[in-house]
């Protein structure tokens, strides 16, 4: 397992995570790894999604949760947050991560107007709906989510090919480029994500065309795995490291406070 940190972690108050954050510590410090960031998921406030996610109430509990696995822990341990980008979402986040103690903002799109297309319950829908439409709609709520300034990195950038329901490669590259010349202008990282890996997919995210992409737009790149059950911690990261080297990458992401230092890959 090579010496990386895992900055995409989640708690068992998204009620749909096993485990309790300190046996995701100890797997973390069984596998070696350098660093650890929970990136549970943005509360749910009105009414959004509140089946994988922690109320509104429960945001303190996270606070204190990873602040009290900080101090028993030996490696470094962040605290994160995988916020949703939707319209209207701006002031909730805006709010959320002032919050002065975050280390890292992951953003991430996981409904299209209601509808969760990366939700295993909700795949039906991927039948009445146009592939090319998508995707499209998809990439234009990454682009408002880049715009708005609140996030530090995109998680999963191209999460609707969780099940199978891909775009043909050119098509992908046109659609995806927009967002990434605004990744790099902006200064927002990638998520590489081994969490694909274990989806009927069966690929990192994002793919190995798009990593490539944001290799030459210089976008800086951060580790995740996504993990929802201890042992998932790291998951995959020796492959994920010999992709991105493949792909041209020579450093990675570090993150304190929401400030970005870029390091050498191992
Ligand atoms: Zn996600
Ligand atoms: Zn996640």
């Amino acid at each position: 397992m090579p010496r990386l940190p895992d900055y995409h972690i989640h708690t068992h108050l998204c009620r749909h995570a096993e485990g309790s954050p300190s046996d995701y510590l100890d797997e973390a410090t069984k596998k070696g790894l350098l660093e650890i960031c929970f990136c549970d998921h943005m509360p749910s406030f009105g009414g959004y999604d509140p089946k994988h996610r922690m109320e509104a109430g429960e945001f303190q509990r996270y606070l204190d949760l990873i602040e009290g696995i900080r101090e028993v822990s030996s490696m470094p341990v962040l605290l994160g947050m995988e916020a949703d980008y939707y319209e209207g979402c701006e002031p909730l986040v805006e709010k959320l991560t002032s919050y002065a103690g975050f280390d890292l903002i992951l953003g991430s799109v996981h409904f299209l107007n209601g509808w969760g297309f990366d939700d295993p319950e909700q795949l039906p829908v991927w039948e009445l709906v146009d592939l090319q439409e998508t995707w499209e709609r998809y990439f234009s709520l990454l682009e408002r989510l880049v715009k708005t300034g609140l996030f530090d990195a995109v998680a999963h950038l191209d999460l609707p090919k969780k099940f199978g329901h891909r775009l043909k490669t050119p098509k992908l590259l046109s659609m995806a480029s927009p967002v990434l010349d605004l990744m790099a202008k902006k200064g927002v990282a990638m998520e590489i994500n081994t969490s694909g890996l274990r989806k009927p997919v069966s690929e990192v995210y994002p793919s190995f065309e798009l990593i490539k992409m944001a290799r030459e737009r210089e976008i800086p790149i951060l580790f995740g795995s996504d993990a929802h059950r201890p042992e998932e911690v790291g998951h995959a990261f020796q492959d994920a490291l010999r992709l991105i080297k493949e792909a041209g990458y020579s450093e990675y992401a570090l993150f304190r406070r929401r400030e970005m230092t870029l390091v050498p890959l191992p």
